[in-house]
């Protein structure tokens, strides 16, 4: 099988604290991975490697066997990102965010992510912040499946959302799973949120990997080293 993510001792620190320590990971292309860790566990610093926002104080990383490390543009033009707080322009129509998409990307898909829109009942015309916060989250959804990324990266995108808002969000993010051959990696303070559409778990604690696997694999490992499910 092949591989979409690599990540070979990847380290990050901020100021003399370390962030993230020896991280190797081999994600393999069609998975869904759930990044899972308490508060401060490193997930956000390890997304943010990943996406080339941040350079790693050492370590490599990536992305469909192209070094993201540099912000590589063959690289970073294959991985979709939907930050912690989704940067939605408030003020903006969602057909102008679709427009300032296509203009930044080449393999932009404009029709499916309006149709994808249009399916939720999200008009174009609506301004970005007058929209829900479930709406919000699809629309910031829609933008990064329409870079028709071979790496969706989704940093805690359930954390804000109602439980219906959860659910609409996953099957739009498994919609896209079934459709293309995509990889998924998202975030979780919590394993449960995620154990049910992922079939791989990385569990992230203290800036260390702490298990990472097939998703019944790294849970039975997971519960022999807390006891009954409490959570990351
Ligand atoms: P959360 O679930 O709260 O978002 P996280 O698992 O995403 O946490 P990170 O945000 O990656 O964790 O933070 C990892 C560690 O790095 C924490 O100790 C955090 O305080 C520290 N850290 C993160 N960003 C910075 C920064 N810009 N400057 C200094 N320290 C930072």
């Amino acid at each position: 099988m092949s591989t979409a993510l690599e990540t070979k001792g990847l380290g990050m620190r901020y100021g003399r604290t370390w962030a993230l320590r020896g991280c190797s990971l081999r994600l393999p292309t069609g998975s869904v991975i759930a990044l899972v860790g308490p508060n401060g566990a490193g997930k956000t610093t390890l997304l943010q490697l990943i996406t080339g926002l941040l350079r790693p104080a050492e370590g490599t990383v990536e992305v469909l066997g192209r070094d993201a490390r540099t912000g590589s543009a063959e690289a970073l033009a294959r991985v979709g990102f939907v930050a912690q707080e989704h940067p939605l322009y408030r003020g903006m129509s969602v057909a102008d965010l679709l427009r300032m998409g296509r203009s930044l990307n080449l393999r932009w898909d404009q029709p499916m992510a309006e149709r994808r829109l249009a399916d939720l009942g999200i008009p174009l015309t609506a301004r970005a912040g007058a929209l829900s916060g479930g709406q919000q989250a699809q629309v910031a959804l829609a933008l990064a499946l329409a870079k028709r990324p071979a790496l969706l990266v989704l940093d805690e995108p359930l954390a804000n959302l109602d439980p219906i808002a959860r659910r609409d969000f996953m099957r739009t993010v498994m919609t896209a799973v079934a459709e293309d051959e995509i990889t998924v990696l998202l975030s979780s303070h919590v394993i449960a949120d995620l154990e049910n559409v992922c079939d791989r778990l990385v569990l992230l604690r203290g800036g260390r990997v702490r298990l990472a696997g097939a998703i019944d694999d790294v849970l039975a490992g997971h519960r022999r080293l807390t006891g009954p499910r409490t959570g990351a």
